[in-house]
């Protein structure tokens, strides 16, 4: 391992982690020279960088220290070599608004941290690297590796030592998963399994989407391969790490991670972890889990935006006045919707239905409903309609959450009148179970 020129590395603390103001003479020179040599001959880099400082005239450069473990990393440490798997990867404008930086994490077999570069960072997730000569600081209370102009990086072929051992430990359940969460060790049955191509620095990449389900729930992931993933197999999963997208977390893992298929029966079958799963909207709230849920409550309010109104034939927008914000004066169609307040006493949603939910809930369909309002000229008689059924009244819920900047809402999938009762019995007979 090696320095290339100790008397140049400027302190972070100088430049901000920029090191926009670094000129290094001949350092580029000097670096492409030493790749090139030791490339050439066949020598290690420590050799090469040895002829080329003497062919500068400069004195030799010196080794750097190795860690073996990124957990033995502290902040002010300088000319550290480490060896990492890309965990993610993401790049930035710099406050030149030209040029950009990279930044994400690396992680081995104990731990994960974060890095900046500032140089060009050609990694993707999953591949593994030797960083030589970076820095450590404290960024944001945080540990921070800095990849700059004076770092080396090299790719490295073994993953060896750099991914949890899949003998130790227990896996996660998925509602143990919180965002944020990095090296996750979690089984499941993958019971949703799709694929799309995304353009990765101009190299088209075949990415998979998923769903994973325990029995204590369910999580989508976003697979950036390149892996083989099969629907409704059950897998351990190590190594991949959590984000939250759009409200709900999603676990994300590569080629770097380990999968190892496990045999079917340690899960229920496919059919039982797609059922909708009892649950109440405080711990949706907390969680960002996804898929179907049943939830008991009650309607407390109908939200402006429900009833009959007319859509853009093009594009479905409403039509006010018949007016399509995009496509102008427009003959609109009708159609239904209704949004309301579902509460189930841990917390509130947004409840959203489609024309088929309206439908359903009146018992009438959308051209009875059109000619009667046509009758009676009452245009509200739809909402009146809905809020006779709906309000104050209890109703078990099954839908699909979605939390955004708004707040939880469920698009309802199914409406039933009432609770059930078979179900509640069993609630409350586990209850008095624990209270006596
Ligand atoms: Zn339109």
């Amino acid at each position: 391992m090696i320095v290339l020129d100790n008397k140049q590395s400027v302190s972070d603390e100088e430049t901000e982690g920029t090191h926009m103001d670094v000129t290094g003479d001949d350092h580029e020179k000097m670096k492409e020279e030493i790749h090139r040599m030791a490339k050439d001959l066949s020598i290690p880099l420590e050799e090469a960088a040895r002829a080329v400082y003497s062919a500068y005239g400069r004195p030799p450069p010196v080794r750097t220290n190795s860690v073996d473990f990124l957990s033995e990393l502290v902040p002010g440490m300088r000319g550290v070599s480490v060896k990492a798997r890309v965990i993610s990867v993401h790049s930035a404008l710099r406050q030149d608004g030209e040029s950009s930086y990279f930044f994400g994490m690396l992680g081995d077999s104990r731990t994960s941290v974060s890095f900046s570069c500032w140089v060009d960072f050609d990694f993707q997730p999953g591949e593994a690297l030797v960083a030589q000569n970076v820095s450590v600081r404290e960024y944001r209370e945080k540990l921070e590796i800095v990849i700059n102009r004076y770092s080396f990086l090299s790719p490295l072929g073994s993953m060896e030592g750099l991914i949890p051992p899949v003998e130790d430990g227990v896996p996660q359940s998925i509602s143990e998963l919180e965002e944020g969460s990095v090296n996750i060790d979690v089984q499941g049955r993958i019971v949703d399994l799709s694929s799309s191509k995304v353009n990765v620095k101009g190299v088209e990449k075949e990415v998979l989407h998923g769903v994973l389900a325990d029995r204590s729930g369910r999580i989508d992931f976003t697979c950036w391969g390149p892996m083989k993933l099969e629907r409704d197999t059950c897998v351990r999963l190590i190594g991949g790490y959590l984000r939250s997208y759009r409200g709900s977390n999603r676990l994300n893992f590569d080629a770097g991670c380990v999968i190892r298929e496990l045999p079917s029966d340690v899960l229920p079958p496919l059919a039982d972890l797609v059922k909708p799963r009892p649950a109440r909207l405080y711990t949706l709230m907390e969680s960002g889990m996804s898929g179907p849920v049943e939830v008991r409550g009650t309607i407390v309010d109908l939200r402006p935006g429900s009833g009959l109104f007319l859509k853009c034939p093009e594009c479905g927008r409403r039509a006010v006045k018949g007016q399509c914000t995009v496509h102008g004066r427009v003959e609109g169609i009708p159609d239904l919707s209704m949004r309301a307040i579902f509460d189930d006493g841990t917390g509130t949603a947004m409840m959203r239905g489609d024309r088929w939910a309206v439908e359903s809930l009146l018992g009438q369909d959308l051209d009875t409903i059109t000619s009667e309002v046509k009758e009676t000229m009452d245009p509200e008689l739809v909402e009146e309609a809905l809020k006779e059924k709906l309000i104050g009244k209890p109703f078990t819920l099954l839908g699909d959450p979605v939390q955004d900047d708004y707040g939880l809402t469920i698009f309802i999938q199914e409406l039933i009148p009432g609770w059930d009762r078979e179900r509640l019995m069993e609630e409350v007979s586990s209850l008095m179970g624990v209270v006596l």
